[in-house]
């Protein structure tokens, strides 16, 4: 008995190791990953409900492991968020975004909005409102069309030191989007007191609302919610047309989703903008 135990004790504290060793490896990867060019954005449209027209994209994250080919953000961010790596990082999504952006201006294609995601540590980092006036000036973007996605979590850590950096960015001209909402525990009374410009309702409740009442009912009330705050409502995970359908009978705003389109390469993004241009 003593020895199966100690076996399986050794068993679990090398299994442990072996996790241990792949998230440092990673984060190893990862610190040389941004001098390597391995990071690359993706976008994914964000859809009119009302026209069916691209008026936006969300910059996602991908890395291009050399061994380990596409590792997903799901896997790296909180990597990156433990050991600081997202500063560097999140800086530099942002910096491609808003050039990307300006790329797409000076092809002459339809003005849309760049939704970039910021993390809790980015948000918290002293002169964050300073960089991204660097930046936007940098690029030469017009502030209202660059939206930064905060997740209602964050927010919600310490509602008042988060009312004033949303207070500071909003007066920069850019939007704020609240992301993931009805995933973490919000005050309705600090809600109201956000300056911010959306709300996104998270896709674990649009993904099945066609098939689960509960789902359906959440998703309804966050839309309604949104709109009696004065916000627009974003809904995230639509894929399919029954699940628009619904999310357009109740008013939803924007819809983003495999249904219009998965995250993909610029260029990609550039010749739906083309092909929205001319028709
Ligand atoms: P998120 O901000 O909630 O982004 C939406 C995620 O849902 C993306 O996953 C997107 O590909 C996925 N998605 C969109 N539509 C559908 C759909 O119809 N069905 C399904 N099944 N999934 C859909 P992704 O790109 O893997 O990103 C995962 C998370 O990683 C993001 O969740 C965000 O929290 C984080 N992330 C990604 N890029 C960045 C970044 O640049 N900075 C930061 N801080 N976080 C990022
Ligand atoms: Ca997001
Ligand atoms: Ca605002
Ligand atoms: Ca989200």
């Amino acid at each position: 008995a003593i020895r199966s135990e100690t076996a399986s004790y050794y068993f679990f504290s090398s299994e442990m190791n072996a996790e241990a060793q792949v998230r440092l490896g990673i984060e190893g990867d990862l610190r040389r990953a941004v001098e390597r060019k391995e990071l690359q954005l993706y976008y994914q449209p964000q859809i009119s409900v009302a026209t069916g027209a691209i008026i936006g994209v969300e910059a996602l994250l991908r890395w291009l492991h050399p061994e380990q080919g596409m590792i997903s953000p799901a896997r790296f961010i909180p990597i990156a968020e433990d050991s600081g790596l997202i500063l560097p990082i999140g800086d530099w999504v942002l910096s491609e975004a808003l050039r990307q952006s300006r790329a797409w201006q000076d092809a002459g294609l339809p003005t849309i909005t760049m939704a970039v995601n910021i993390s809790a540590v980015q948000f918290r980092q002293e002169g964050l409102v300073a960089r991204v006036t660097e930046l936007l000036s940098a690029h030469a973007v017009d502030p209202t069309t660059v939206e930064l996605e905060l997740t209602e979590s964050m927010l919600m850590q310490d509602a008042r030191v988060a009312i004033e950096l949303l207070t500071d960015l909003s007066d920069l001209g850019i939007q704020l989007a609240i992301d993931d909402f009805g995933t973490g525990y919000s005050s309705l009374s600090y809600l109201k007191q956000f300056p911010v410009d959306k709300l996104k309702v998270d896709q674990s409740f649009v993904r099945h609302l066609t098939t689960d009442k509960n789902d359906a009912v959440i998703a309804r009330a966050t839309i309604n919610l949104g709109h009696s705050l004065g916000l627009e409502v974003v809904a995230e995970g639509v894929e399919d047309v029954e699940t628009f359908a619904y999310l357009k009978a109740e008013g939803c705003d924007v819809a983003q989703g495999y249904y219009f389109g998965k995250p993909m390469p610029a260029d990609q993004v550039g010749a739906l903008l083309a092909a929205q241009r001319e028709s």
